[in-house]
């Protein structure tokens, strides 16, 4: 079971509570409603909490009481985006979740090329609506993420060596502060919140709505490739090489996986163990680039590279991953792969513990490794990969020995890591790892911190702490 923040319960003031019920547009939901158990529901089954509070918030306002209630009467308080942290940093035992859910509104601006988020809508909500007008901003694998944890804690995904990570796209954030007060944070104003809120993560309020740059995406050629596990420290130790060196215009992220025993998956290679590449290329030579991948080791056992839309390349794996699984996953940044490493790789990946388990580095070079490293709270620039080695399973049965398998695969692999770890892909794992994700920009995050929550309102997250 993941550990949880755990505080004494509150004696809520029952008048109190009528007065922020009156004031919301949104329902408040209590633990003897008939919807609680629903609205305390996310996306990794193991967690398990029980909120004294859930505000579903429908708009702006409702936040500002939300918070409001939560400081004036000592509450502790989770704020829901997506609902996919892995801890389920989204909920809180006895205090209140502030739930975004429903304020998912995009509004596309196709001249200016920008998108206006809700703090509360999902990738897909977001993919759909930019790829109306042929347009699209970087950000996630899987159309069921929130758009608000992913952007706060940076956001990888499939373009991220094209157009760089989410917050490098993200030009400004509407947000509610511990003290109730809106601000908007951009390049101009509150400067100091916009660096911060760029990786920071939840910390420093809640954000209600995102501003993102969009680019044009005319070609997409995308999709998995996969080879058999036995040949799997050659095809990593090529990847390694191959994908540090390609051009911008090329993501691809190397996983371990078990083949689902399910259509369209070729029946010879149901449940056998694998290792892939997942590509997205955005140039226009699709064969050119893709020619010598299939010639080097041959053609691949499952090659389903080819033309796709960006919204259809973000829900591929949605139905493998569909919410109600158990999750529990440790990540580190890794700068390089070394044969030593490739080996402890291919060591567990012939123990992936259950079917659904994997391993995944995501590239973070190209666009996304050349914006500086003070240009936002992001701490790893320099390194090459986002790497997370995951246990999943729709069977609670197999949660001790998935997260030994998560465990020791990690533990194996940290020397050769770059020390901390993307916080997006964390347990909750105290402070030292918080620390170590954050490294030389920890003090500076934790004085901006202490301008805007003096107090740690907002502390169920990979917190820092206000200085
Ligand atoms: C199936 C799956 C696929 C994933 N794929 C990727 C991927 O491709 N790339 C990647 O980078 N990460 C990925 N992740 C990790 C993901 O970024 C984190 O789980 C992230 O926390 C999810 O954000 P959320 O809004 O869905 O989560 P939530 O659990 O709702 O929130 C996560 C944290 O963010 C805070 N938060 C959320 N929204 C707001 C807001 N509007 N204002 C203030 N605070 C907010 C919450 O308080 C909480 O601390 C994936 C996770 C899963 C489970």
């Amino acid at each position: 079971m993941a550990t949880t923040t755990v505080e004494s319960a509150p004696t809520l003031d029952e008048t109190a509570v009528q007065a922020l019920a009156a004031a919301m547009r949104g329902n408040l939901i209590q633990p003897s409603d008939p919807g609680y158990d629903e609205a305390r529901t996310i996306y990794n089954a193991m967690i398990d909490k029980h909120p004294a509070l859930i505000a579903q918030c429908a708009n702006v306002a409702d936040v500002i009481a939300a918070v409001n209630f939560a400081r004036d009467n000592d509450i502790i308080v989770a704020v829901r985006g997506g609902g996919h942290n892995g801890p389920g940093l989204s909920l809180v035992d006895d205090g209140l979740v502030i739930d975004l859910s429903a304020m998912n509104g995009v509004r596309v601006d196709p001249v200016n090329r920008t998108a206006r988020v809700e703090g509360g809508a999902l990738l897909g909500d977001l993919h759909h609506a930019t790829n109306a007008f042929g347009l699209a901003t970087p950000s996630g694998i899987i159309s069921t993420t929130g758009v608000g944890g992913i952007t706060l804690g940076g956001g990888l995904g499939h373009l991220t060596r094209q157009m760089g990570l989410a917050i490098d796209n993200l030009l400004e954030a509407d947000v509610v502060l511990a003290d109730g007060r809106f601000v908007t944070a951009n390049e101009k104003e509150n400067a100091d919140l916009f660096w911060a809120l760029r990786g920071g993560g939840g910390n420093f309020g809640v954000v209600t709505s995102f501003l993102f740059k969009l680019h044009p995406i005319p070609n997409l050629y995308a999709g998995p490739m996969l080879w058999p596990l036995d040949r799997s420290a050659e095809v990593l130790r090529w990847y390694r090489e191959f994908i540090t060196n390609a051009p911008d215009e090329l993501n691809g992220f190397f996983a371990f996986l078990t083949v689902p025993a399910v259509s369209p998956f070729p029946e010879e290679l149901w449940n056998q163990k694998m290792c892939g590449v997942v590509w997205a290329y955005t140039g226009d030579t699709p064969e050119e680039v893709f020619a010598p991948i299939r010639a080097e080791f041959g053609p691949p056992a499952l090659d389903w590279v080819g033309p796709i839309s960006h919204p259809a390349l973000n829900s591929m794996f949605d139905g493998i991953y569909p919410a109600g699984d158990q999750w529990y996953w440790k990540a580190d940044f890794v700068t390089e792969i070394p044969d030593a490493a490739v080996d402890i790789h291919v060591q567990y990946a012939a123990q992936l513990p259950t079917g659904k388990s994997t391993m995944h580095l995501y590239p973070i070079d190209g666009v996304a490794g050349r914006v500086p490293k003070d240009a936002t709270a992001w701490n790893y620039r320099d390194a090459k990969w986002g790497m997370v080695m995951v246990g999943v399973s729709p069977d609670p049965a197999d949660n001790e020995h998935m997260i030994d398998w998560t465990r020791a695969y990690w533990s194996a692999l940290h020397p050769y890591s770059a020390g901390g770890a993307y916080i997006n892909m964390m347990m909750e794992e105290g402070q030292d790892r918080v620390r170590a994700s954050y490294g030389e920009h920890y003090d500076r995050l934790a004085a901006i911190k202490g301008k805007y929550d003096p107090d740690n309102l907002f502390r169920v997250n990979q917190n820092i702490q206000p200085a």
